[in-house]
């Protein structure tokens, strides 16, 4: 697949083969795949920090919250069994998130190109995630 360089110029978008900095046809600033590759990166380093912390997070907690009101490795979950599923499926949401982040942020590393479907999938994950999110503030205290 050849590297594509596209014309930031709504009037224009032209585009043309290799990483190309400015626009042959209206000398305007165009996307190469330099830059999509650096968004590329900053997804997938958001992607693994967002996944890892999150996982992080998941094993800190599970042992307690899985057993609502014990104390289990020195911490007590004084919450429901309710509160404990909602805050897993935001986790959940999280992860998946940035699960998502880094195949997109994958995608545009190799390719060098950006993915309409791709940026679609991860747009409806964030909507996913908030919409969780909303529904888990209703149900946890505070
Ligand atoms: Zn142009």
């Amino acid at each position: 697949m050849p590297a594509v360089s596209t014309c930031l110029a709504p009037s224009c978008r032209n585009q043309v083969e290799g990483s190309v900095g400015t626009c042959p046809t209206c000398g305007g600033k165009m996307r190469t795949p330099r830059t999509v590759r650096i968004a590329g990166w900053v997804l997938l380093v958001c992607g693994v920090f967002l996944a890892g912390f999150m996982s992080y997070l998941w094993s800190l907690l599970a042992p307690s919250m899985a057993h609502p009101g014990a104390t289990t490795g020195g911490t007590t979950f004084t919450g429901t069994a309710e509160q404990a599923e909602t805050i897993f499926t935001v986790f959940a949401a999280v992860i998946v998130f940035g699960l998502g982040s880094i195949a997109y942020g994958l995608w545009m590393i190799v390719t060098g190109r950006r993915s309409i479907a791709m940026m679609i999938g991860v747009l409806v994950l964030a909507a996913a995630l908030i919409a969780i999110s909303w529904r888990a503030m209703a149900v946890l205290p505070g």
